[in-house]
């Protein structure tokens, strides 16, 4: 699904992405830890192909094809979605009519989405303007529904929301990924067995959104560099044992 060669990225004229090589194949979800200002939110905005992110060589392939210097809207029509850390408030701009926006031509029935979102409340109101943090991710994972990514990257979903609210994000990233369990219940084992789940690279600093899905692989950015392609849960014991840059050492 998506497949990343020697990339090195700069950003303002300094480089913070150092020869990065990376494959998530169809139906994977990757963890990307690393701590404060390692690069993993200039990976994901470089994949998304956001302007700022000057890519001096390398590849990006997507469903095998080289996207490395293609537009960000042709990027998110060919399948790839994101959502933010910190996404923007806009005033004056109704959630309903941005999860519109972004099903585009595909005819979402925005009510529904909402519903599996658990944000039918908040349709109405000015995206993300006075929403709390747990309410922030749901809006961006509402978005994102609408899209219907094949390819789904998300920058920290865990941070800002309280411990309450972080189940019933997990629950709706699992919805998102084609792995909840209310759409396992309603479709027939073989349907469920058929319907290909979505790639996904879901970056963590905390490692919490590990208690609520299923991770296939996990990889440490440290410095720039990425490291340790392992089992998740593995990776985040080693990093609370021992630290990234201890991780890191070990590692390469
Ligand atoms: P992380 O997400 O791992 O915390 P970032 O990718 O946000 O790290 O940042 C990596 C490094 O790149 C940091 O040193 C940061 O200051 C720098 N950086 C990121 N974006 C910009 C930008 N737009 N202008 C200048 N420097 C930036
Ligand atoms: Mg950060
Ligand atoms: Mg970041």
């Amino acid at each position: 699904m998506l497949k990343i060669e020697d990339l090195v990225v700069e950003v303002e004229g300094r480089t913070i992405l150092n020869r990065i090589s990376l494959e998530i194949p169809e139906g994977e979800t990757h963890i990307l830890f690393g701590p404060n200002g390692s690069g993993k939110s200039t990976l994901m905005m470089t994949i998304m192909g956001f302007s700022g992110y000057q890519v001096k060589s390398g590849h990006i392939w997507f469903k095998g094809e080289d996207i490395t210097r293609m537009p960000i809207h042709e990027r998110a029509r060919l399948g790839i979605g994101v959502a933010f850390q910190r996404p923007p408030a806009i005033n004056g701009l109704k959630t309903r009519d941005v999860v519109s926006l972004c099903a585009g031509q595909r005819s979402a029935n925005v009510e529904e989405l909402a519903q599996k979102a658990n944000f039918t409340d908040f349709l109405d109101r000015d995206l993300n303007l006075n929403f709390s943090g747990g309410e922030m991710k749901r809006s961006e994972m509402l978005q994102l529904m609408a899209q219907g990514p094949d390819l789904v990257l998300l920058d920290e979903p865990e941070s800002g929301v309280d411990l309450e609210n972080v189940v019933l994000l997990g629950e709706i990233i699992n919805e998102l990924l084609g792995r909840g369990v209310r759409q396992r219940e309603k479709e027939s084992p073989i349907a469920h067995r058929e319907k290909k789940s979505k790639s996904a690279l879901v970056i963590t600093h905390t490692g919490h959104i590990l208690n609520y899905i299923t991770a296939d692989k996990g990889h440490v950015l440290y410095n720039g560099v990425l490291c340790c392609a392992r089992n998740a849960r593995e990776i985040l014991q080693w990093i609370r044992e021992y630290g990234y840059e201890e991780c890191f050492r070990c590692a390469s």
